[in-house]
């Protein structure tokens, strides 16, 4: 389904990312992932390969536009073009509003949005050249319902939905399509890091009965990245088995 096409991942070293990446290979795409470190990055680029999946990595700081803005350009030297970004590096937040700090805050606005803001802003202009381009941003279940703690995470989350929408309608005319996917409680360390007591009680509400794979997740972006989606903009596809927390 990306035969010839050229894909950046962010957070592509582990959960859903991974995912995201091996699907995409399965389907014939060159994928770059990005990491936060060289030695996940290593790890996941070796994984891969062990897999029969060869793909090129790089842990850039995405606060850090001028350092992303080089990257990209390399990317696009050594390809020739960039048809695909997957916006998928993220953190959560669990802790009540008086026990977080305003630095907390901050750090998760930084990654889950400024973060795609700077990448964006840095593959915009090759896929400008081209007049074609898809632009996928990862947003959360928590995007529409909120959640009762941790405040900064379905605030960045409400942020990526407007950045999605927002752009989808300024880059519409230069056939970049722009869509997020918001995933419901899916089974990755982003996960497992939270407290038993507040996922547990989450998954007996699901209606389709199970937690989310990474697989179910990176099968709506295999979707939206490619030309079956060729008429699809500025929508945030929920895959969450219809939980609604
Ligand atoms: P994960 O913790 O398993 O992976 C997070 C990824 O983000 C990793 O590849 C990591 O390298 C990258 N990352 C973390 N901090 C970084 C930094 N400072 N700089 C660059 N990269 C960094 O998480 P996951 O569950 O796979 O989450 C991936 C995305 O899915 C996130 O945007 C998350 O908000 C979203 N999401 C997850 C769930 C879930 O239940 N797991 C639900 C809804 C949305």
């Amino acid at each position: 389904m990306l035969k010839g096409k050229v894909a950046i991942v962010t957070g592509g070293t582990r959960g859903i990312g991974l995912e995201i990446v091996r699907t995409f290979k399965e389907n014939n795409a060159e994928v770059i992932l990005f990491g936060s470190k060289k030695e996940s990055v290593e790890k996941a680029i070796n994984m891969l390969k062990e897999e029969g999946h060869i793909v090129k990595g790089y842990y850039p700081n995405l606060s850090n536009y001028e350092e992303i803005e080089k990257i990209i350009k390399e990317i696009n030297n050594i390809y020739g073009h960039i048809d695909i970004l997957v916006n998928n590096a993220g953190i959560s937040a669990n802790k009540k509003i008086e026990e977080t700090s305003s630095q907390e805050f901050e750090s998760i606005m930084n990654l889950n949005v400024n973060a795609i803001f700077n990448m964006t802003k840095a593959v915009v202009p090759y896929m400008k050249k081209q007049k074609d381009g898809v632009i996928l941003n990862t947003s959360s279940m928590v995007s529409i319902y909120g959640q009762p703690s941790g405040v900064g995470y379905p605030a960045s989350k409400f942020a990526v939905n407007g950045l999605t929408k927002s752009l989808a309608r300024e880059l519409a005319p230069n056939n970049i399509r722009v869509n997020a996917v918001a995933p419901g409680i899916t089974n990755t360390d982003m996960v497992a890091s939270l407290p038993k007591e507040m996922i547990e009680p989450l998954i007996k509400t699901i209606p389709l009965g199970r937690i989310g794979e990474p697989k179910d997740i990176a099968n709506a972006f295999l979707f939206l990245a490619s030309n079956m989606a060729s008429y699809i903009t500025g929508v945030v596809l929920s895959v969450d088995g219809a939980a609604r927390s």
